[in-house]
């Protein structure tokens, strides 16, 4: 099936012999052993749940991988990653993470003895001499956030060699828009609580990834510490799943003409979104996506507009958060990216008067007639 039909009948539930069409909520938290030393597969909710494994079954199917595992956040699966490593190794990751990812290492390195460096890892020249034989994985998020800056992906793996771990944050294209596991990365990691769930009305998180020893590793960590996705939030992201291609493309429209119509006004000094002409990105992200995303950020011309502008806004709500149906416009500085050095931050290009927005399923005119208010 091609990935639209496996959104809408991709979820199966193994066990329901009442014709549902829908996989139903196991809320359940255990099992009955049918008998001694047997089980129906399932015993007890925080090891797996009918509902979590449906759902699991279809993230794999949709990015290529072998096995998946729904956890209750996206931060929640980054921390799980973590146990993949043993004190002593080496963490690259692109210069402008999501903030939060940023603060979970800064606080874990210490601690498990994990040393982490952040660099421009589309610097070819510059991956090579960062990386040592205790290196372990090279942890990206293409496009970035909030400076859209995109990676090679296929020129990254290349370049590390078949030996270390390559994990692409795919949270902003979804599998939709790009799939890192045929372009070279062995584990793809999620943030479900965006697009995939698309309707900010629950949080999830995930991993997926092609190999089963690591997979089983994974889920002695869910098991341990219970961090998976519960049978209700589960139930909402495989329904939010079902629209994900419809909302993808309705949002990327959005997304191009709020682009194009900033790019035109006077008080606006730059656009961020790789499906710009001029944009930087754009032959790498049309050699590896199959589309541009929702997310773009722009700079106005002073701090003051940009507070104006969030303030202003009144069908866009100013909100953390992005890839639901609601356009949402956030301030990186104060919000998202406040837990990075003021140094990074400067370095990075995100300053006082940048704005991020993560354009939704409105209509475009009336988007880009409330941003127009809201610039003058
Ligand atoms: C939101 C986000 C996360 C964290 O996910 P939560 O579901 O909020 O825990 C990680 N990476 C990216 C790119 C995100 O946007």
């Amino acid at each position: 099936m091609k990935l639209e039909s496996l959104l809408i009948h991709g979820a199966k539930d193994s066990l329901n012999q009442t014709g549902a069409i829908s996989v139903p909520i196991y809320q359940s938290a255990t099992f009955v052993h049918p008998g001694v030393g047997q089980s129906t597969g399932f015993d007890y909710a925080r090891v797996q749940n009918p509902t979590r494994q449906a759902l699991e079954r279809l993230m794999a199917s949709l990015e290529g991988g072998s096995e998946a595992l729904a956890f209750s956040c996206g931060m929640a699966a980054l921390d799980a990653l973590l146990g993949l490593f043993n004190r002593g190794d080496h963490i690259i990751c692109s210069n402008d993470l999501y903030g939060g990812s940023v603060r979970l290492f800064d606080a874990a390195g210490p601690r498990l003895g994990i040393e982490f460096d952040y660099i421009d890892v589309n610097d070819q020249k510059l991956l090579e001499r960062t990386l040592s034989d205790k290196t372990a994985m090279v942890f990206i998020e293409t496009p970035s956030n909030p400076m859209m800056t995109v990676t090679d992906i296929r020129a990254v793996r290349k370049t590390i060699g078949p030996r270390i771990m390559l994990t692409v944050d795919n949270t902003f294209l979804t599998p939709i828009c790009q799939r890192p596991l045929e372009l070279g990365a062995d584990l793809v990691v999620h943030s479900g609580t965006k697009f995939l769930g698309g309707h900010n009305d629950t949080l999830c998180g995930f991993i997926i990834l092609s190999d089963c020893f690591k997979a089983e590793k994974l889920r002695y960590i869910t098991k341990t510490v219970g961090s998976g996705l519960t049978p209700f939030d589960s139930f909402l992201i495989i329904r939010g799943l079902k629209t994900l291609k419809l909302r993808i493309e309705k949002s990327q429209a959005n997304a191009l003409a709020v682009a194009e119509f900033l790019t035109r006004h006077h008080r606006v000094n730059k656009v961020y979104y790789p499906g710009l002409l001029d944009h930087p990105g754009r032959e790498i992200s049309l050699s590896q996506s199959t589309g541009f995303g929702a997310m773009l950020s722009f700079e106005v011309e002073s701090e003051e507009l940009a507070k104006a502008v969030l303030e202003r806004v009144s069908m866009i709500l100013y909100a953390e958060s992005l890839g639901g149906v609601e356009t949402l416009i956030t301030y990186p500085i104060l919000q998202t990216h406040a837990d990075l050095p003021e140094r990074v931050r400067e370095a990075l290009g995100i300053n006082s008067r940048l704005l991020r927005l993560s354009a939704g399923v409105e209509a475009s005119e009336d988007i880009i007639e409330d941003l127009s208010q809201a610039l003058s």
